[in-house]
């Protein structure tokens, strides 16, 4: 059976209180796919103490190294409590307007500090800068609106922006549920997904892991 991720993306979502009951409600599915609950800065520290057995991951990181950026996070402070970080994720390029040299910078400033990236890519000719190794495909009219899109020809996209990027694995990503998310995970090129709103209620992601190898 093939490598899955399954990846998180809690967005400006949940206070340490609402955090904890939602970890009192899940169980980690003993399948074998890898888990990235990717988190605010401010819930990362005490994610990273509850010792869990999925991986944790940040939603962005700073085009600097440490210094004199006021209010930003480096790689290297993430790296203490992360593995992976998302970079270049659609909202942050249409509401923080981050450019493709800035995200640039943060793939370098993550990759220097050994963090894994998962490089958003909202459509299929943006630049994808070098050593990502995972790239998530995510059409912005999929996202959070319940809207997915056709599987077969998601494979198709991820399998050419792989072959680009010369990343090692691919994520589709765009209203995945646990109703859909077979018919995305079974494609030959889709390595995983990565999920907004559905990971934010507990059962409902952990049904999605359970889901993911249904045909
Ligand atoms: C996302 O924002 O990365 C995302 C995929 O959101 P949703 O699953 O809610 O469409």
């Amino acid at each position: 059976m093939k490598p899955v991720y399954i990846v998180a993306n809690w967005k400006s979502n949940k206070t340490v209180a609402e955090t904890r009951s939602w970890l009192e409600s899940f169980t980690l599915p003993s399948k074998d796919c890898t888990v990235i609950i990717c988190a605010p800065f401010t819930l990362l520290h005490f994610l990273n103490e509850q010792k869990l057995q999925v991986h944790l991951g940040a939603q962005d990181v700073s085009p600097f190294g440490e210094g004199a950026y006021t209010g930003e996070v480096s790689a290297k402070q993430l790296k203490e409590l992360v593995e992976w970080v998302i970079i270049g994720h659609s909202e942050r390029r249409k509401y923080l307007k981050e450019s493709d040299e800035e995200l640039s910078f943060e793939v370098l400033q993550a990759k220097q500090a050994g963090l894994g990236v998962i490089f958003c890519v909202p459509d299929e000719n943006i630049h994808i800068p070098p050593g990502v190794e995972v790239v998530a495909y995510e059409p912005q009219d999929a996202i959070g609106t319940g809207k997915s899109e056709d599987p077969t020809r998601m494979n198709a996209v991820i399998a050419g922006l792989k072959k680009r990027s010369k990343s090692l694995y691919g994520l589709y990503g765009g209203s995945v549920t646990p109703q859909n998310v077979a018919s995305f995970i079974k494609e030959p090129s889709i390595d995983g997904v990565l999920v907004g709103g559905a990971s934010l209620d507990a059962v409902a992601f952990q049904q999605l892991i359970e889901n993911a190898y249904h045909s």
